[in-house]
Order: C-alpha cells, then sequence, then structure tokens
C-alpha cells in the first residue's frame, strides 16, 4: 500500500524519489517559479540562464527517517545591467546561507523549547554546531524592544550558572497585561549597578508603563529600582518569603531530630520514620495514615509541633484576601506570637520581615501578580537546571526565549 505525503513546499515539482538507502529519503525536485529579481538592478527578470551547482537541503523527516531534497537553483540573466550580470532565484522556502528548509528550522526550534541543544542534537541526528546557527539565524541574543509594548510588571531573579557556584547571572523578564511573558536580559551579574544600568537603559516608551517590580530580598536588586524607576512598586513575592519561614522549620526540624535520636530508644526512634516528608506537608494535604508519625513528633516534641503550627498560619496569611494594612498588622501579631514563645527558630526570618515588610506587605496589593510570578519562577527553576554550563549570557538568553517565548512563535498553537 503507497502512502503520498504532501511535501508541503510551494512552487516545486518532485522529480526522483530515493529510497533505496533505507536510513533517508533522497528527493531531487525543481522550482516551477519563473523569473527573479536581479541583484544588481532590483527589477524582475525572466531570462533563463541554466542552473546553479546542485544543493543539498535537510528536509522535515518521514516516517522518522531524515529526509534530503536535491534542487539545482536557477539562475536569469538580467537584460537591463551593463555586462547582463546573472542572479540565482530566491525560494522562499530556504535560505541560500542555511543546509536546512525554514520548515526544518524551525520544526527544531520547536524541539529546543524546554530541551537542550545536546539533546536535540542527538535525538535529531543533526550537529550540535548546526543546531547553533539555527539558533542564531532566528533569535535574538538581546531583547528586540519593538516587538514590546507595555511592561506592567518586571521580575527579576537569579539563577547559579554551577550547582553550589557563586556565579549568578541576573534573568529580568516581564509580563504584560495579556499575561503574555517576555525575557528582557540576562546580566552578567547581580551587582547593584549592573541591574541598575539594565534598567536606565529601557526605552523611556516601555519604561513609563512598569508600575510594579517582584525581586528576591537582596539590597542590590530593591535599590537598584527604588533609585532608577522612582514612584514603582517593589514587591518581594510569596515564594520568596515562604522559602525563608520554610527553610527556619525545617532547621529546628533538624536540630530536634538529633536531640531525639540520643534522647528516645531506637524502638521508639524508629516510629518517626518518614516523618520529614510529613513535616513539610500541610496538614490537610496529608492522610490520616501520614498524620501518625506526625502525630507521634508533636508528642516526643512539643516544640516542633509549636514551629508547624506557626509555618502553617504564616502560609495562611498569604493565602487570605488581605489589604496591605490588614496583612502588616497580622505579620506583626505573629512576630508578637512566635516571640512570646521563644520560637528562636525563626529569628533570622523575623529579621527579614522587619527589615522588607513594606515589599513583602506589597504582594497584598494586586495579588494577581502572584500567579505570574510563581509562572515564572517555575519556568526560571525548570531552566536553572537545563542551563548549568551555558556561561554564553547571549546564547543563554536564547534558551530562555526561547521557552517563554518560542512557544507562541513556533509552537504549534
Ligand atoms: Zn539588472
Amino acid at each position: 500500500m503507497l502512502l503520498q505525503i504532501p511535501l508541503d513546499i510551494p512552487d516545486v515539482e518532485i522529480e526522483k524519489l530515493d529510497a533505496s538507502t533505507k536510513k533517508s529519503f533522497v528527493i531531487t525536485i525543481v522550482s516551477t517559479l519563473k523569473g527573479t529579481i536581479c541583484k544588481s538592478c532590483g527589477k524582475p527578470i525572466d531570462k533563463f540562464y541554466g542552473y546553479s551547482k546542485e544543493i543539498t537541503l535537510r528536509h522535515l523527516p518521514i516516517l522518522e527517517k531524515p529526509v534530503w531534497l536535491k534542487i539545482k537553483p536557477k539562475r536569469y540573466q538580467c537584460p537591463y545591467c551593463d555586462n547582463g550580470p546573472t542572479t540565482t532565484q530566491t525560494c522562499s522556502w530556504y535560505d541560500s546561507k542555511s543546509p536546512h528548509t525554514k520548515a526544518y528550522e524551525q520544526w527544531l526550534l520547536r524541539e529546543l523549547i524546554n530541551s537542550t541543544i545536546t539533546d536535540v542534537s542527538m535525538k535529531r541526528g543533526i550537529g550540535e554546531a548546526a543546531v547553533e546557527g539555527i539558533i542564531n539565524r532566528y533569535i535574538h541574543q538581546q531583547v528586540n524592544w519593538q516587538a514590546i509594548k507595555a511592561i506592567p510588571l518586571l521580575g527579576i531573579d537569579e539563577i547559579a550558572l554551577k550547582k553550589g557556584h557563586k556565579d549568578f547571572v541576573v534573568i529580568v523578564s516581564a509580563i504584560n497585561e495579556q499575561g503574555k511573558k517576555h525575557i528582557l536580559a540576562v546580566l552578567p551579574d547581580r551587582k547593584k549597578d549592573t541591574v541598575k544600568a539594565f534598567l536606565a537603559a529601557i526605552p523611556p516608551l516601555q519604561k513609563a508603563t512598569i508600575q510594579r517590580v517582584c525581586v528576591d530580598m537582596y539590597e542590590g536588586y530593591s535599590n537598584a529600582v527604588y533609585e532608577t524607576l522612582p514612584g514603582v512598586a517593589v514587591i518581594v513575592d510569596r515564594f520568596h518569603v515562604a522559602k525563608n519561614y520554610r527553610g527556619c522549620a525545617d532547621k529546628a526540624r533538624k536540630q530536634e531530630m538529633h536531640v531525639l535520636k540520643k534522647t528516645l530508644s531506637d524502638e521508639k526512634y524508629a516510629e518517626l520514620k518518614g516523618v520529614m516528608w510529613v513535616f513539610r506537608k500541610r496538614w490537610v494535604d496529608l492522610t490520616e495514615e501520614q498524620q501518625v508519625p506526625l502525630l507521634m513528633l508533636f508528642r516526643y516534641s512539643p516544640l516542633l509541633k509549636q514551629v508547624y503550627i506557626f509555618r502553617e498560619v504564616m502560609t495562611s496569611i498569604f493565602n487570605r484576601p488581605l489589604t496591605k494594612t490588614q496583612a502588616v498588622i497580622e505579620l506583626e501579631a505573629w512576630i508578637k506570637q512566635v516571640q512570646a514563645l521563644g520560637l528562636s527558630c525563626f529569628d533570622s526570618f523575623v529579621g527579614t520581615l522587619r527589615k522588607w515588610m513594606n515589599e513583602i506587605s506589597n504582594y497584598f496589593i494586586q495579588r494577581q501578580s502572584s500567579g505570574f510570578v510563581e509562572g515564572l519562577n517555575n519556568k526560571i527553576k525548570v531552566i536553572k537546571r537545563r542551563c548549568y554550563g551555558i556561561y554564553d549570557l547571549g546564547r543563554l538568553f536564547q534558551h530562555i526565549w526561547l521557552d517563554v517565548e518560542g512557544r507562541r512563535l513556533f509552537g504549534y498553537a
């Protein structure tokens, strides 16, 4: 049984199909398009002047097999210019500088979304240098401001390029009113002056649309914003806050477990197996069975019970639809209670909360920002995992751009 598949290329005819190698299809085609534009005078010309040397272009695979197209580009001679120069015909479906059809390159770009060059290169049997060439042909290494109108909400976040490494690069992203995400920059370090220089260089038209900036609790970022974007609200998003107080609770658990290991019998200590995992969960998310070791832990360590409760109270404050003023009252009350109970494990968090109270409570003003920040943080987390080892900032920008915006452009919408 034979199957007919359209080649999906305009203005060509198939001359020959060679499927003899079994590993690939080689298709010889001819252009049915007549004429071209003279490269010297720009006039349309149609005096045929023979064929150029045959070129081979990689096209979309058929049944997982690579497809190669062979074509002899047509040449035309100009009757208007002196000496009658010849011009090779250009076709819309390939670029003379590339060894692939445009359809193939865009397919590969879709493959690259949420993937790495190495993965795509291996899976699709194409050299890494060729993949890089495609990326460079389609994706800028810097933001194209002309494509961006309004950026009401900015996000500044950092990623470490190597696990445990102190070298950070800073990702500046944005979202518009329609929820469309943009990557604006990958900055070489997290120094205040570096961030300031970028923010100051945002074109005035777009700069005037910035209303809020989400940052982690780091003065380099907040001060860069305060010094370059007066009147813009700085927000510390709840996920950075949560990381902080949840870390305090976890540290207390570790210390208490250490004590319990020494004071409890081996049998009793064994009953606490798996308690680390359940301690990190919300009470409502646990099954009755999972609650057992946690209740056991609370019996042995009343301190951890209080730590757990106050961690959850903090989360519930962020879940409630409070105004900024109400939120400040709630947060202050939490600090008072925690200190009255002597829960010193939260001391460092209390210090952070006091220092960043304004920016943290700004979160409550327009909570819709949280969705963006959450989405973006998740995205950046994924990117972080995949970007270890990419040191070229332009390349990094291209990758993040592909993940954040590429789906819209190359993806199947
Ligand atoms: Zn001419």
